[in-house]
């Protein structure tokens, strides 16, 4: 049954949440339960773990208001995701969103653009991003695109495991685990789908695109019921060019509409150069980005 879509557009600003009024990249939390506070510069490259459970660190400057001080029960997965549908290049906003992103640690990073003909072009590399922006052609001509730093939980680094993952119709990036993507992806190859990178990521490309029918929302909410773990996502339909659905649970991702489009990341500091009012986006959400705005939908209809 398809899912009652109530949608409200974001405007540029909202109250309370002015990035620069809570921006510190001084202080690294881990998650509620082991709470650390240690200097870190803001241009450092390492893989900044916690020293006491041995996860990524939280970076302060992502936490939406006191409430999140308080949030216990999960995990953050910390490499980078960027999304621009807009009037400017898209490959230009991608590179500089994840250079943007570097300090978080990754090993490797790519990206996919809808290119003017519709299609939809992707580039990944193993290394830097310097490495990837290397191999993105010039002339590659497109103003909607995601953009991934991925730091592998599942599956070695390589090219094949690098983000974003295509299935079918559906090309997506993910920060986070699928902690079910092992049943998943059996229940899926036997389907017939073939994945070809060992990551639970590219799980829930195959998932997406086996409830894929045309539409975004209904597919997305159908997938949600079914992914275990924590997740965000930034997702391309190919029948859907210009368009950038996203999803998170776990994870996060910040959103800003300016006048050179929407942009969405799992960290403020890819925003900032364009805007400094953002949003959070909230879990049981789906944002569709486009140039010119940003819909936002629940999940569950209401
Ligand atoms: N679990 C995914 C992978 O290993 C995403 C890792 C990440 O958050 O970068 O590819």
């Amino acid at each position: 049954m398809k899912p009652n879509i109530r949608t409200r557009t974001v405007s540029a600003t909202v109250p309370g949440r002015r990035a620069d009024e809570n921006r510190s990249f001084g202080d690294r939390y881990c998650k509620g339960t082991c709470v650390l506070s240690i200097r870190i510069p803001p241009d450092s490259t390492g893989r900044d773990l916690c020293k006491t459970c041995g996860k990524k660190f939280l970076p302060r400057s992502l936490m939406p208001g006191s409430g999140m001080r308080n949030y216990q029960s999960e995990d953050f997965y910390m490499c980078g995701i960027i999304g621009f549908s807009g009037y400017e290049r898209a490959t230009d906003v991608l590179l500089a969103g994840l250079s943007a992103l570097e300090y978080r640690g990754y090993d490797s990073a790519g990206i996919s653009c809808f290119t003017k003909d519709g299609a939809i072009t992707t580039i990944k590399s193993v290394g830097k991003v310097s490495e990837l922006k290397a191999l993105v052609p010039g002339e590659l001509a497109s103003g909607c695109g995601i953009g991934h730093t991925r730091w592998a939980t599942h599956g070695g680094v390589s090219r094949e495991n690098a983000h974003p993952h295509a299935c079918g119709r559906v090309t997506l990036i993910h920060n986070g685990i699928i902690e079910n993507y092992l049943p998943l992806r059996d229940e899926l190859t036997s389907d017939g789908r073939i994945p070809v990178s060992e990551t639970d990521s590219e799980v829930a490309a195959m998932l997406l695109d086996s409830l894929y029918e045309g539409d975004a929302h209904a597919a997305i909410a159908a997938a949600a019921a079914r992914l275990e773990g924590a997740y965000a996502f930034c997702i391309l339909f190919s029948d859907q060019p210009g368009k950038i659905y996203c999803i998170r649970k776990g994870s996060p991702l910040v959103a800003c509409q300016t006048e050179a489009g929407s942009i969405i990341a799992s960290d403020m500091v890819a925003l900032l150069r364009y805007s400094k009012d953002y949003f959070v986006l909230e879990e049981n959400v789906v944002a569709c980005l486009t140039r010119d705005g940003i819909t936002l939908a629940a999940l569950d209809g209401t």
